[in-house]
C-alpha cells in the first residue's frame, strides 16, 4: 500500500488489486461487508485500534444510501418534538466533532429559514424547540462556525428569501446546521482507513460465509471485475450493508436478529437562480419536513418518505414523487417551480429498523448492533450524522469476539484525509491561485472537495497543464478531477466519476451526457482501458440516464422500477434465484433482469415512519 501525505492512501487500480490479493492470502481480524458510510467508519475505527481490517463493497463506494441522502449533518430538529433529547444531543456532539476536527474541509454551515403560518403560538413553540437545539449544540462544544438562531419578522424573512410568497408566512426564524458531500466523505473515510492499513476493494461482492460449525470464519466473495471467486478468512465479520442487511443475514441461515425495511426518499436538484434566497428553507409537511438546501450553484429539494419493497439496487423516482416535492415547495414560492426547472433527481433508501428479537442488544433508538452467530456482528439503522458512533459500537462488539485486549475507539481524535492543513491552505488560497495560475474560485472549489490534499491535484496540473482546464459540458469541474478520481479515489467506471466523485449527473441539464465522452477519455489511461471499453462505458451511462428519465415519467413505483432496471449495469452484481443481489444460493449474473426482493406496490406506497434523515 502506498501512503501519501497526511496518512491518505491511494485507492487506485493497483492498490485495489493488491488489497484483494492480500485479503485472500491472510486471516484478518475484521472483515467489513459494505462500503457505505457505516462500513467505511467501521474499517477506520478497527484499523485505528490496531486491528487488521479488510472491507469489500459490491458496487462503487457509497453507491448505496450513502450518496443519496439530504447531505445534512444535523441533530434532527423533529426528534425534539418526540422529546428524544438524548438522540439530538448525541447527533449534535457528532456535528461539532465532524465540523471542527474530523472533516472541516467537507462539512460546512448551512442556515435554514423556518417560515411560520400562524401568529403567536407557532413562534413561541418552534422558537422554544430551536432554543433547546441551539443550547444542546453549544453544550456539546458547538460554538465555532454556527451562529445561534434568530427570530425574524415577515419583512426581514422576505428580505432573506424574496422567493417566498408574502401570504405564505406570518414571520420566521433562522437557524444553523451543517452539510456534507456524502459520497466524497465516504471516500475520504476509506482513504484514511487505508492509510492506517485497512485493505479495501470495491466491486467485490460477498456471496456466502465460510463456517466452522456455527461459527463464521470468513466470507466467499467474487471480484466482479474479473469474475474470480475468493475466500477471505476473518476472525470477525461485520455486516454493514444498510438496506441489504437482511440478505446478508439470510446467508447465515436466516436467524433474524435485525430486520431492516427500506423507505424511499427522493430529492430534486434545481438551479440556484430559480429560487431567490440567501438561506436554505425548511417546511413542515403532513408527514415530515421538506428541505430546500443550497448546493453550490443549485438547490437540493426533498424529501419524500414512502415504503419501498422493489429492487434495492436502483430505487427509482416516479412522476408521483417528483410532483409531491414540487407541490410541497410550491406552497410557499411566489413563482412556482415546474418539472422544466428540474435539472437532476436522485432517490435513496433509508435503512429503518423494523423489529428486533431477544438477541439484539439495543444500544440506542437510532441504531442496533447484534451478534447472531459467533464471528458475525451486524450493525444497522442510524443515520449519516452518527455513523462514527455506530462504527464504535460495532467494533466494541467485534472486540468481545477477539482474543486479547482491544484498544478503545479513538476516531474522535482522527482527522480524515484532507482535514489536516485545510485551514492554512484556505487562508492562502490567493497565493496558491497566483502560483498555480488557476483562478481563486477554482482553488476554493478544489479546497472544498480535497482539503489538504489539493496539492496532489495541483502537482498533476503542473505536470500536464491541460488537466487544469474545465470539463466541457460540466464547467464547474476540472479535467484533473476525473483522473484523480481513478488514481486516488477508487473510481473504476464512468458512472463512479459522473455520479459520486463529482455530481455532474445531477448538476447539469443533460445529466452529464455531453461531458461523458471527455471524462471517459481521461479515465482511459489510468484505468488502462482497451478495445471497446470506452464505448461500453458510454453506452452504459447513456442507457442509465435514459432509463432514469423515462422512469421519472412513470406514475407508479412498480412501473418506474421496471423501467429503471431495463438499463444493464456496467458491472452486474450477482443475483440469486430469489432476486436479491446479496443473497446466497446459486449465483447468476442476471442483474439486468433482477426483479427486486419483494412484490411491488403502486402509487408511491404508504408513508413510512421518518427515521433515517
Ligand atoms: C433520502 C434520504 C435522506 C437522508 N438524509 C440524511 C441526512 O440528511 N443526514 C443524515 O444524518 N442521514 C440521512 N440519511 C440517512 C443516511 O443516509 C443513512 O443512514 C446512511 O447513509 C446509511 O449508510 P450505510 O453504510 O448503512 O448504508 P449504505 O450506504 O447503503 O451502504 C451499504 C453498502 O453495502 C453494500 N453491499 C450490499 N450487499 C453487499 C454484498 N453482498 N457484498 C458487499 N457489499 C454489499 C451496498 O452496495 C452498499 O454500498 C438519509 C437517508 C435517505 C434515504
Amino acid at each position: 500500500m502506498t501512503t501519501h501525505a497526511l496518512g491518505a492512501a491511494k485507492l487506485g487500480p493497483a492498490e485495489r488489486a493488491a488489497a484483494i490479493s492480500a485479503m485472500a492470502s491472510t486471516e484478518l481480524q475484521v472483515l467489513v461487508v459494505g462500503g457505505g458510510v457505516v462500513g467505511a467508519g467501521v474499517a477506520l475505527d478497527a484499523a485505528t485500534r490496531g486491528l487488521s481490517v479488510g472491507l469489500v463493497e459490491a458496487r462503487d463506494f457509497a453507491s448505496g444510501t450513502s450518496s443519496r441522502s439530504s447531505k445534512l449533518i444535523h441533530g434532527g430538529l423533529r426528534y425534539l418534538e418526540q422529546f428524544n433529547f438524548g438522540l439530538v444531543r448525541e447527533a449534535l456532539t457528532e456535528r461539532a466533532l465532524l465540523m471542527q476536527r474530523i472533516a472541516p474541509h467537507l462539512i460546512r454551515p448551512v442556515s435554514f429559514l423556518f417560515p411560520f403560518n400562524h401568529y403567536g403560538w407557532e413562534r413561541a413553540y418552534i422558537g422554544a424547540g430551536v432554543s433547546i437545539y441551539d443550547a444542546l449544540g453549544v453544550a456539546r462544544g458547538q460554538v465555532r462556525g454556527l451562529p445561534l438562531h434568530r427570530q425574524l419578522t415577515r419583512r426581514h424573512a422576505l428580505r432573506l428569501a424574496p422567493a417566498l410568497r408574502k401570504s405564505a408566512l406570518t414571520g420566521a426564524l433562522i437557524y444553523w446546521d451543517a452539510q456534507v458531500d456524502d459520497a466524497r466523505y465516504v471516500v475520504d473515510l476509506l482513504r484514511t482507513a487505508a492509510g492506517y492499513g485497512a485493505l479495501v476493494a470495491s466491486r467485490t461482492q460477498v456471496t456466502g460465509f465460510l463456517r466452522e460449525g456455527e461459527r463464521v470464519t470468513g466470507v466467499r466473495a467474487v471480484d466482479l471485475e474479473t469474475g474470480a471467486g475468493l475466500e477471505i478468512r476473518a476472525q470477525q465479520v461485520v455486516n454493514a450493508t444498510g438496506v441489504w442487511t437482511d440478505a446478508i443475514q439470510a446467508m447465515v441461515g436466516g436467524r433474524g436478529s435485525i430486520n431492516v425495511r427500506a423507505s424511499k426518499g427522493v430529492h430534486l436538484v434545481v438551479p440556484r437562480d430559480r429560487i431567490q434566497s440567501s438561506t436554505g428553507i425548511i417546511l413542515r409537511t403532513a408527514v415530515s419536513v421538506l428541505f430546500v438546501i443550497p448546493w453550490g450553484r443549485h438547490w437540493i429539494i426533498g424529501t419524500t418518505d414512502t415504503d419501498w419493497t422493489l429492487s434495492k439496487d436502483h430505487p427509482a423516482a416516479s412522476r408521483a414523487d417528483i410532483d409531491y416535492v414540487l407541490d410541497q415547495v410550491n406552497r410557499v414560492l411566489a413563482v412556482p417551480l415546474t418539472r422544466d426547472d428540474v435539472e437532476g433527481v436522485y432517490a435513496g433508501l433509508r435503512p429503518l429498523l423494523a423489529g428486533e428479537s431477544d438477541t439484539t442488544s439495543k444500544l440506542s433508538r437510532e441504531h442496533t448492533v447484534a451478534h447472531p452467530v459467533p464471528g458475525l456482528v451486524m450493525i444497522a439503522g442510524g443515520k449519516y450524522t452518527t455513523y462514527r458512533l455506530m462504527a464504535r459500537d460495532a467494533v466494541d462488539a467485534v472486540a468481545h469476539g477477539l482474543d486479547g485486549k482491544v484498544a478503545s475507539s479513538c476516531t474522535d481524535q482522527i482527522p480524515l484525509a484532507g482535514a489536516d492543513g485545510f485551514q492554512a491552505l484556505w487562508n492562502s488560497r490567493q497565493t496558491i491561485a497566483r502560483s498555480s495560475g488557476l483562478h481563486v474560485a477554482r482553488i476554493e472549489h478544489l479546497l472544498r472537495r480535497y482539503g489538504g490534499l489539493t496539492g496532489e491535484l495541483l502537482e498533476m496540473i503542473a505536470a500536464d497543464p491541460s488537466l487544469g482546464k474545465p470539463l466541457a459540458g460540466a464547467e464547474d469541474y476540472l479535467r484533473v478531477e476525473a483522473v484523480y478520481a481513478v488514481t486516488h479515489e477508487g473510481a473504476r467506471h464512468l458512472e463512479d466519476v459522473m455520479t459520486r466523485r463529482t455530481h455532474i449527473s445531477i448538476e447539469t441539464w443533460d445529466r452529464g451526457l455531453s461531458a461523458a465522452q471527455e471524462v471517459a477519455t481521461l479515465m482511459t489511461g489510468p484505468m488502462k482501458w482497451r478495445g471497446r471499453q470506452v464505448s461500453k462505458e458510454l453506452d452504459s451511462y447513456r442507457a442509465r440516464i435514459e432509463a432514469e428519465r423515462k422512469s421519472q415519467e412513470a406514475d407508479t413505483d412498480t412501473d418506474a422500477d421496471a423501467i429503471r432496471l431495463g438499463a444493464p449495469e456496467i458491472v452486474p452484481v450477482i443475483v440469486s434465484e430469489q432476486g436479491s443481489s446479496a443473497a446466497n444460493g446459486s449465483p447468476a449474473r442476471t442483474a439486468a433482469t433482477a426483479t427486486g426482493a419483494g412484490a411491488g406496490i403502486g402509487g408511491g406506497g404508504r408513508p413510512a415512519s421518518a427515521q433515517g434523515d
